[in-house]
């Protein structure tokens, strides 16, 4: 028998939780509160390792696990090689941003040149420098990367972004933005023969596809059939099928969760009857 399919999962941080969601949605029943760092999941060929975020590229790489999550941004800075990125997970999006003190005068890339940047990856941001011709002095932090110029560690940092708080907390302004990055579903290159990860991929996209999408159903008298018809976006045409009582249709269309409370008013006015509106557990366009 082969081994179980390992799939690493960061165990605490930011991607933690959405990825447990994730998972669970695509049908691999997570137990809550296993305190366990290896959970096999009760009838499937398949365990979790939970793992530190920035240990799942290297575990992945070394054979330790099949699958796992990690942040486009520690690709970038700890190496691709030897992976492959299977599916793009569409959270845990953030930045790595350039940025100083707000009353700084360091204006733009070019006035960074013999400066100090702190920064937990020096990597990434060496090579953005070296494209443009900089030469800085960067300072290597693993944490708390914001607060080196208030202690006097750094001129700028470079650090990961989502809203833009942080850096307002501790008084700085963005200069520029370095990479973007989201979480990312990762295997070891040239795993693409294990058919286990090609199931556990297609399930995964089409959670993600489901997600912004809502099933939307409808009652129409057949005279306002072709006005409600010409309401709904859509890539492909809505399903019309007969209703029981003459005279009256049914309209099922999948539609934009975002779209929906702009379309219900004029379906309404248009004449549609017993709305209905349905989230999408899988999606394959
Ligand atoms: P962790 O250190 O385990 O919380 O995970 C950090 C990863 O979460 C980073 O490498 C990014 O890919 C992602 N991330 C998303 N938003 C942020 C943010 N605002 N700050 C830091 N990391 C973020």
């Amino acid at each position: 028998m082969t081994a179980a399919l390992r799939i690493a999962v960061p165990s605490k941080g930011r991607l933690a939780e959405p990825t447990t969601r994730l998972l669970r949605e695509a049908g691999i029943p997570i137990p809550a509160d296993d305190r366990r760092l290896l959970v096999p999941i009760a009838g499937q060929d398949v365990e979790l390792l939970l793992a530190r975020t920035d240990d799942i590229p290297t575990l992945i790489r070394d054979g330790a696990a099949d699958l796992g999550v990690a942040g486009g941004d520690q690709l970038s800075e700890h190496g691709a090689d030897g992976l492959a990125v299977r599916v793009q997970l569409g959270f845990g999006a953030c930045r790595l941003v350039i940025a100083v003190p707000a009353g700084s005068n360091i204006a733009g890339s070019a006035s960074l040149a013999g400066r100090r940047i702190a920064t937990s990856h020096p990597v990434v941001l060496g090579a953005h420098l070296a494209a443009r011709g900089i030469e800085a002095d960067i300072v290597t932090l693993s944490g708390s990367v914001e607060l080196a110029p208030t202690i006097g560690a750094a001129d700028a940092i470079c650090d990961v972004v989502s809203t833009g708080e942080t850096l307002r907390r501790n008084g700085l302004r963005e200069l520029e933005e370095v990479l973007q990055s989201e979480a990312v579903l990762l295997a070891r290159a040239g795993a693409s023969t294990d058919e286990r990860i090609a199931i556990l991929c297609t399930a995964i996209e089409s959670v993600l596809a489901a997600r912004p999408k809502r099933y939307l159903m409808l009652n129409t008298p057949d005279a306002a059939l072709e006005a409600v018809i010409a309401l709904l976006p859509g890539l492909s045409a809505p399903t019309v099928l007969p209703l029981a009582r003459s005279g009256m249709h049914a309209v099922h269309a999948v539609v934009d969760a975002a779209e929906l409370p702009r379309l219900l008013h004029p379906l309404k006015e248009a004449g549609a009857t017993g709305l209905l509106v349905l989230p999408i557990e899988h999606l394959i366009p």
